[in-house]
């Protein structure tokens, strides 16, 4: 059912746990300030859980339960209780926690988050595909060439990046990953102290858009791939003309989507956000793009590794949410999780 709202600010929340304003690359984690912000944020995340009544089972899992059976030893997670309002939402995060947790086969490794976040990539296209379909026809207006979408800040989970990184690494010379670290450093250096009302822009493309088209669109982001929009002019409008751009990054106005692709995605990405954190200690708090690739591409090799041992080795790429724990609250289409007197 197409319903109106804004994209600018759904494509950031999609993988966002809260928040809106984007300054990816600038949360350092080393600094007195900012260690007071993270115990602060530690602290209110504690507080919010307590006053609403979530908790943790013994393994630490706050959303997800895992069940053994015990013929079989086979593995599955539920969700302790719905995380979204529509059922089918509910039912896509219970099943990509599954598929996360059945990739993983208990020891995290990099070849399994990039096909973890390969295999989500694929599910979400198939899903957003099959949801477009049921649109009254014409009524979608993306098309190839239109990339207005494309000028924004874009959340990605760590398993995402990971997948760009080694697609790029894959397809490319070692020469056109140097041309590429390189564009991609010149990106994160223009935007990464913009907030995400500033990043919405004809100014600052994607550093993936070449010629009107995404350069990594096997790879794109979960969130790439739910992005539709019913009025390419008001896409186009929105994005360049100042007046209706202030007014969109205001209040939303002037976004219409087809809404269903984009709660799809935000399902397979809460499924695999909560899985990797809750059953495996990850960080999956998600991250910018831009400064998501700049870490992987321009720093130092070791950082996948320590992400993988359960460190927050990408914690400078963190988009703008202060939000501590991998929380499903900001995501399209959530119950208000936890309420205070749930069991
Ligand atoms: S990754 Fe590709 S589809 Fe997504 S914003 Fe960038 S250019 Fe556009």
């Amino acid at each position: 059912m197409p319903s109106s709202g804004g994209e600018f600010q759904q494509r950031w929340r999609a993988d966002s746990l809260g928040g809106t304003s984007v300054r990816g690359g600038t949360e350092e984690a080393s600094g007195v300030s900012q260690k007071r912000k993270t115990r602060r944020a530690r602290a209110a995340t504690a507080q919010k859980l307590r006053a609403t009544g979530s908790r943790k089972d013994v393994g630490g899992r706050v959303h997800l339960t895992l069940l053994r059976d015990p013929a079989s030893g086979r593995e599955g997670v539920v969700l302790k209780k719905p995380i979204f309002q529509e059922a089918w939402q509910n039912e896509i995060a219970t099943g990509a926690a599954n598929t996360a947790h059945a990739l993983f086969r208990g020891q995290p490794t990099l070849d399994r988050a990039v096909a973890l976040a390969e295999n989500a990539m694929a599910a979400t296209s198939r899903l957003a595909d099959g949801l477009l379909s049921r649109a009254p026809a014409g009524a979608v207006a993306c098309k190839d060439g239109c990339d207005h979408c494309c000028y924004q800040s874009v959340g990605v989970t760590p398993p995402e990046a990971l997948a760009i990184a080694a697609h790029l690494r894959r397809s490319l010379t070692e020469s056109e990953v140097a041309d590429v670290a390189l564009h991609i450093s010149n990106c994160h250096e223009r935007t990464r102290d913009l907030t995400a009302e500033e990043r919405f822009s004809p100014e600052y493309p994607c550093p993936f858009l070449k010629a009107g088209s995404c350069s990594i669109y096997e790879v794109r982001p979960l969130s790439c791939r739910g992005m539709n929009s019913l009025d390419a002019n008001e896409c186009s409008a929105r994005l360049r003309d100042p007046e209706a751009r202030a007014a969109f990054v205001e209040n939303g106005e002037g976004g219409h989507s087809f809404m269903e692709p984009i709660r799809g995605f935000h399902a397979v990405s809460a499924g695999i956000q909560l899985a990797l954190a809750e059953l495996y200690g990850l960080d999956m708090r998600p991250l910018e793009l831009t400064a998501a690739m700049q870490l992987l591409l321009n720093g130092p090799d070791t950082l996948a590794s320590e992400w993988l041992q359960g460190q927050r080795s990408l914690e400078a790429a963190r988009g703008g949410d202060n939000s501590d724990t991998p929380g499903i609250g900001e995501l399209t289409g959530t119950v208000a999780a936890n309420k205070a007197g749930d069991p």
